[in-house]
């Protein structure tokens, strides 16, 4: 899957390469790693540590300047980097919400001490954060949040509830849309906070997942103090904030055919042919059924597909080209619907074994595949669900009729 081009290509691909063998947690990838659990103070740390050790030796923090601690390498470098690291499916940093929201929503908008006071501790994995959007009416209608902030003298007042709150438990801080201005126009009576997770009056609870997990949470707010120096972007123009937020987020892919996001890191192709070469049906490998080696084919081809797509992206943004937004509803959708077609052909391979969940001595592999099919179900909802990108690719993309929607 990977092609070489150069010496020097292959030089550096090794040097990354070896830098993973000996900085990788003790028998990561191997049936005798044990990872801890995932949610844990435990898995947090590993996180931490883990996203720490890439930054300071140069495998992480692209796409920032160096005054915000950017680590700026030529773009077949990053390329060579993403590419070992997804193959070997590192450890998860704990920081997705950080790097994938904070860090290209305050890099656009932020104030300069915002900046600096933010974004070095986003890329080295110091400080994590969360993103406090989704409230019990206001979905995929974001415009629709009811969470309100009063400004009283420096500070912004703020009451009100948020849910589906990924990495809730462990955040530092979160982004936060609430209404400024009842009076205002949908769209813009919305303003966008940085606030701080130990903030008095501020209240978290997890919701249970059908994973069994609770990635996400609840939020409250219970007269929280947020200062106005916190604002991101012009009071009442949050919604546009938001959409930056919204575009960064939904073009972090989903990896096909990976075990698991916890135990053994993000997956590739391999794990699936691996699976499909030890299964037998009727006493035949499943590999070697053509109807099943075409399947696993056609996921290879998409999710290079993906990859490659995702490399241009990138080397586009770290070029400064411009990308439209809406572009990366196509890709979102892609990765999300690809990842959940490429679960359920997994589930096929395990045929009964499929119901045998993680703590089952009969569960493959400890229950990971499983564990990840229920987990990506989730994919096509999260970052904006698959309807509603189909939306935006309609009438942005496509220049079709928009649909009418309430006071729009
Ligand atoms: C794993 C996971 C993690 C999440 N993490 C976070 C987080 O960290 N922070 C956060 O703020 N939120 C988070 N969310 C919430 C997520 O953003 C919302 O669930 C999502 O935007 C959908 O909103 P909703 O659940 O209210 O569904 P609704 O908006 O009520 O939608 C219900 C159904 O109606 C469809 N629908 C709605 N409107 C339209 C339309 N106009 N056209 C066609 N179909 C439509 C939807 O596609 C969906 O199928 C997370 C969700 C998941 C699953």
């Amino acid at each position: 899957m990977v092609s070489e081009q150069s010496g020097k290509e292959t030089a550096f691909r090794k040097q990354v390469r070896d830098w993973l063998k000996t900085n990788l947690p003790k028998g990561w990838g191997t049936p005798e790693y044990h990872a801890p659990e995932r949610q844990t103070e435990a898995a947090q740390a590993l996180g931490e540590k883990w996203t720490k050790t890439c930054y300071d030796a140069g495998y992480a923090g692209f796409g920032y300047p160096k005054e915000y601690g950017g680590i700026v390498r030529p773009d077949w470098e990053i390329r060579i980097i993403r590419e070992e690291f997804t193959l070997c499916g590192t450890p998860p940093g704990p920081m997705s919400q950080g790097l994938l929201m904070a860090g290209p929503t305050i890099l656009r908008w932020g104030q300069e001490w915002q900046k600096k006071r933010f974004l070095p501790k986003i890329l080295n994995g110091e400080e994590s954060w969360c993103q406090g959007f989704s409230e019990p009416d206001a979905g995929s209608d974001l415009a629709n949040v009811r969470t309100a902030a009063v400004r009283d003298g420096d500070d912004w007042v703020v009451n009100g509830q948020k849910v589906w709150t990924s990495n809730w438990m462990f955040a530092d801080f979160g982004l936060l849309v609430v209404k400024t201005d009842p009076a205002a126009k949908r769209h813009r009576n919305l303003s966008y906070f940085i606030f701080d997770c130990t903030s008095p009056g501020f209240s978290r609870r997890p919701l249970k997942q059908m994973s069994g997990e609770s990635e996400f949470g609840e939020m409250f707010f219970d007269n929280v103090r947020i200062p106005h120096k916190n604002l991101l972007g012009e009071l009442n123009m949050g919604w546009y904030v938001a959409l930056t937020g919204l575009a960064a987020e939904r073009s972090g892919g989903f990896a096909v055919g990976g075990r698991s996001t916890a135990r053994r890191g993000w997956g590739n192709m391999e794990s699936i042919v691996e699976l499909a070469k030890e299964t037998k049906h009727y006493g035949k490998a499943v590999w070697d059924d053509p109807l099943f080696r075409q399947r696993i084919a056609q996921f290879a081809i998409q999710g290079e597909a993906m990859r490659a797509n995702g490399a241009l992206q990138g080397a586009m943004a770290r070029q400064g080209k411009k990308i439209d937004p809406n572009e990366v509803s196509v890709s979102k959708n892609f990765s999300a619907e690809l990842r959940q077609h490429s679960d359920d052909m997994v589930m096929e391979i395990l045929g009964a074994y499929s119901q045998m969940v993680e703590g089952s001595p009969l569960a493959v592999n400890g229950g990971d595949w499983v564990y990840g099919m229920l987990r990506w179900r989730g994919a096509t909802i999260e970052r904006g669900t698959s309807e509603i990108n189909r939306n935006i690719i309609a009438e942005k993309i496509l220049g079709l009729p928009r649909e009418a929607r309430g006071n729009d």
